[in-house]
């Protein structure tokens, strides 16, 4: 339902959507900005000897990269949480990232209100269709955390 709402809005907007430039492709951003995003190839470990996970980063939060972020969270841009899913589905082909299912980080009802959406189950959801895996919600926010806009690192 949510594809045919957002085809129906985006159907036939061939501009980039970052600094709207028209764009003669199927993607939703032109070469500049497409240039102007840092891949990152860097993996880390967490957790401790008997759990260890490795975390990767798709791309440094900087320049268009940046933009896409914000304008996905506070801008309900959801072509640019496509770019960002591509590019997330880029890391998991790339660094041979096995998996059975995808998740997201939870909102509180309070926040899920405010925004109208929760843009990390939409990256889960659009990944989990580029992919061909399944999404599920498993984990329970239990507090209220700050916005990490404005946080120090
Ligand atoms: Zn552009």
């Amino acid at each position: 339902m949510l594809d045919c709402v957002l085809g129906l809005v985006y159907c036939g907007d061939e501009k980039c959507v970052l600094c709207k430039k028209d764009i003669y492709d199927d993607e939703n951003i032109c070469k500049m900005c497409k240039d102007n995003i840092k891949i990152c190839r860097d993996s880390f470990q967490i957790g401790n000897y008997d759990h260890e996970f490795s975390c990767y980063s798709s791309a440094y939060y900087s320049g268009a990269m940046m933009e896409l972020i914000i304008k996905l969270k506070y801008k309900n841009s959801f072509r640019s949480g496509d770019i960002i899913a591509s590019y997330m589905k880029d890391t998991i082909y790339n660094s041979n990232i096995d998996f059975d299912v995808l998740t997201y980080v939870p909102m509180t009802k309070k926040s899920l209100k405010k925004r109208g959406y929760n843009q990390s189950e939409y990256l889960a959801r659009t990944l989990g269709k580029y992919v061909g895996k399944p999404v599920i919600c498993c984990l329970t926010k239990t507090k209220d955390t700050k916005d990490q806009i404005g946080l120090s690192r």
